[in-house]
């Protein structure tokens, strides 16, 4: 067994730096350096001195010591850290390496126990473990964020391919499963070359400038073949050396926002373009204008339905350049219900989109289609409470991705569109009617002025609508009608309508209008009031003659029945009393025929004859005078008369000259009638006597006489076969002294019909005569039923 000394040990003491105790196999400390000395001075609170044994010293167990010692002399070196707490409650680590130690026999002789602080080691590790936690930890975090936010974000190389993608790029836009899948690629392999050829433009930029792009607003496919609008910032990433060696990009899906600002826009356009101060046909182009802007449309056309046909005409087209002009052209004018593009889309009442115009049924002519070079179509229906109002119709070269997110848009302001086409085209109507009506429309306000007026009004007035609207319209009335006027406003203010309220007005170059005014209240306006005036100057000045007309009548008709009177009295007297020295005429004339009968040549006696004869004429003459006068005098003796038994007496009356000449008469049922008998008799006694008197030569006459009743009054005939009378004279005839033919021809004095019209005008009707020559005459006179 070697020994080794003391001093040798010391100068292993001398050389460690750690803590070191030795202790031979007797488990006796053979040394012991002042580091481990103080080490278990400090945590334990013992000395160790050399000569002690160290299983005494055990601070868990002497049995567990004295094992660990056995172990290292049988040969075994292990080591173990501790952690130890001081009094303080500072911990330090410590590594406890047990080492055997060999004599020149390679026999353990002493078991050697170093202790090293190892806390700074420890905890740098500690630290180092700690910090990669953390590292990690972030970058889940980050991850975590990154996967998480709404945005697209990835990473490139300087070669374009992915190192970075976010769980929304890969998934949602790229469509892969995991992040591993989609990385390593580029553009070209997302998008196609086509597509991938303009993105990749931006990122070269990028990679060789060294500058970002923030914000750039780019359209993008997405894995299904949705468009989608991305808005993109990317930034280059440098390293150490401030070399470019790949970009981040962030890109912000803006589809939604875009579709938004295109509605928003669109509908902002609408509302402008349907604003009031424009007429339908400017309006609806303005429509025109937006839909194909919304729909990048290069053709467009707005069909309406008509009012009065079942057809759809154009109101309105337009084109974005004028290669496109043959194609609308070319169009019909209009459609029916089934036919063409607006046709069929009034049948379905829904949008019908073409993808393909020239394979389309709707065009039977390709030629248009051919040359303007349009592609694919749209018809959009416009459709207001279930019934279509009009369809837009709208063409263009290339298709787009997102036509139908377009169209949708369009749609939906469709219903909108509707209401205001009717709208205005009531209001158009309306407009038309109040400017072009010659009434009077106002609203009248309750301080006294017009608020408006249609140019009805200022027509009248011959005011600029500027003068009526400035001055008080009491100012325009004529004086004579303020008080009533003023009085009739009062109570418009209080709520009363005027239903009729005639006023003057005074015209600006002075004239004088009579008007009718009416009102209406306003619905929802207490202080307007609508007032309509009709210009009834014309009447009233019409109505005014005719009473001045009247008047005039009136006294002429008493002058009139004045002088008649008079003139029938003077005939009555003339006559009456004309007779008496027309008798003493004939008398001594005949006496004096008598007296100087024997000296009287032939001469002489023809000479007294005509005397008499003229006497004789004159003395018939002045009894039908009489008769003619007589007439209407006894107007108090009306009563009824039975007209069969008053032609009875006629005919016995006259039946010496109806035998005489043969003539056949025949008489229907006749009424009782209401009038002067005399009058009556003499009537039909005068029709009688003409119609055969005026009988035609050999042939024997035939006289019909008939009665008719009708609602008021009766009508009789008197019909003869004679010699008919000319119809230049058939109303001649009835005046009085009007003969058609020679006393030689026909005796006579004309006043017979004269009479027979007095008669029939005391019974308030009607003579007339229907004659043709050679043939007959037939007289008509009537009767009143009334004859108050
Ligand atoms: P007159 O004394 O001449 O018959 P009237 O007044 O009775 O006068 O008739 C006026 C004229 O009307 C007659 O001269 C005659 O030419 C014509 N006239 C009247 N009655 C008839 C008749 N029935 N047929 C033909 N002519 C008639």
């Amino acid at each position: 067994m070697g020994h080794t000394e003391t001093s040798d040990w010391n100068n292993l003491l001398e050389y460690t730096e750690d803590g070191l105790i030795i202790v031979d196999r007797a488990y006796t400390i053979v040394a012991i350096n002042d580091y481990f000395k103080s080490y278990y001075n400090r945590f334990f609170n013992m000395d160790l001195p050399v000569g002690g044994i160290i299983l005494d010293y055990a601070i868990k167990g002497r049995d567990d010591l004295k094992a660990v010692y056995d172990q290292v002399f049988s040969g075994k070196r292990f080591e173990y850290n501790i952690e130890m707490s001081d009094s303080d409650g500072e911990s330090s680590h410590f590594r406890l390496v047990y080492k055997p130690a060999f004599d020149s026999n390679q026999d353990v002789s002493h078991a050697l126990v170093f202790v090293i602080d190892v806390s700074n080691e420890v905890n740098a590790r500690i630290e180092i473990e700690r910090s990669e936690k953390r590292l990690k930890q972030e970058r889940n975090v980050l991850r975590a964020i990154i996967d998480n936010i709404p945005e697209y974000i990835y990473v490139k190389d300087t070669q374009g391919r992915h190192v970075v993608n976010n769980l929304k790029i890969y998934r949602e836009l790229l469509g892969y499963d995991s992040e591993e899948q989609s990385l390593g690629k580029t553009v070209f392999d997302y998008f196609g070359d086509i597509l991938a050829a303009d993105y990749q433009d931006d990122d070269i930029r990028i990679m060789s400038t060294g500058e970002p792009i923030i914000d750039h607003e780019e359209a993008i496919v997405d894995q299904y073949g949705k468009k989608q609008r991305l808005s993109t910032t990317k930034i280059p990433l440098r390293d150490a050396q401030d070399n470019v060696y790949g970009l981040v990009g962030l890109s912000r899906n803006v589809t939604e926002r875009y579709y938004k600002n295109l509605e928003d826009t669109f509908r902002s356009n609408l509302v402008a373009a349907l604003s009031d101060h424009q007429d339908i046909t400017t309006s609806l182009l303005d429509v025109l204008r937006a839909a194909s802007g919304l729909l990048k449309a290069d053709v467009g056309e707005i069909w309406l339905k008509s009012r009065s046909k079942p057809i759809l005409y154009k109101i309105v087209d337009w084109c974005t350049e004028d290669r496109f002009r043959p194609f609308l052209s070319f169009e019909h004018i209009h459609f029916e219900h089934g036919s063409g593009l607006p046709g069929n889309v009034w049948r379905e009442e829904a949008s019908i989109t073409i993808d393909n115009l020239e394979s389309s049924p709707f065009f039977g002519d390709k030629v248009p289609i051919k040359q303007s070079g349009l592609t694919c179509g749209v018809g959009v229906s416009i459709i207001n409470e279930g019934e279509l109002v009009g369809v837009i119709t709208l063409f263009s070269e290339e298709s787009e991705l997102d036509h139908r997110k377009r169209i949708e848009i369009l749609e939906r302001h469709c219903p909108f569109i509707g209401i205001e086409i009717l709208r205005k085209q009531s209001k158009d109507m309306l407009e038309h009617f109040i400017s072009s009506t010659p009434v009077m429309i106002t609203t009248i306000g309750d301080d006294g002025y017009f608020k408006q007026v249609n140019p009805g009004i200022v027509t009248l007035t011959e005011y600029s609508e500027e003068e009526l609207l400035s001055r008080p319209f009491a100012s325009m009335i004529h004086p004579d009608d303020i008080e009533s006027t003023s009085e009739v406003y009062a109570k418009l203010l209080q709520g009363v309508e005027i239903k009729s309220f005639i006023n003057r007005y005074i015209t600006k170059s002075g004239q004088i209008k009579w008007i009718s005014w009416f009102t209406s209240p306003i619905p929802g306006n207490d202080e307007l009031h609508f007032a309509f005036g009709n210009d009834i100057t014309e009447l009233i000045e019409s109505r005014n003659q005719l009473h001045d007309l009247n008047e005039n009548l009136k006294e002429r008709n008493k002058e009139l029945a004045v002088m008649n009177s008079e003139l029938e009295q003077f005939v009555y007297i003339a006559s009456h009393d004309l007779q008496e020295p027309l008798r003493m005429i004939t008398s001594f004339l005949s006496l004096l025929e008598k007296r100087i009968a024997d000296q009287l040549d032939d001469k002489s006696r023809q000479y007294i004859h005509f005397a008499t004869d003229g006497a004789a004429r004159m003395r018939s003459l002045i009894l039908d005078l009489l008769k003619y006068s007589r007439v209407g005098r006894e107007v108090t003796l009306k009563e009824f008369v039975n007209l069969d038994l008053l032609l009875k007496e006629v005919i016995n009356l006259n039946m010496a000259l109806l035998n005489e000449h043969n003539v056949h008469i025949a008489v229907g049922k006749l009424p009782n009638v209401y009038g002067i008998k005399s009058a009556l008799f003499q009537l039909f006694q005068n029709l009688i006597q003409n119609a055969v008197k005026y009988r035609r030569a050999g042939i024997s006459p035939k006289v019909t006489i008939e009665g008719e009743e009708h609602e008021s009054f009766w009508k009789f005939t008197v019909k003869d076969n004679g010699i008919g009378i000319e119809d230049r004279y058939f109303d001649k005839i009835f005046i009085i002294f009007q003969r058609l033919h020679t006393r030689e021809e026909y005796s006579g004095t004309g006043i017979g019909l004269a009479i027979c019209k007095k008669v029939v005008d005391h019974h308030k009707g009607k003579i007339w005569v229907e004659s043709v020559v050679g043939e007959g005459s037939a007289f008509y006179f009537t009767i009143a039923k009334d004859q108050r």
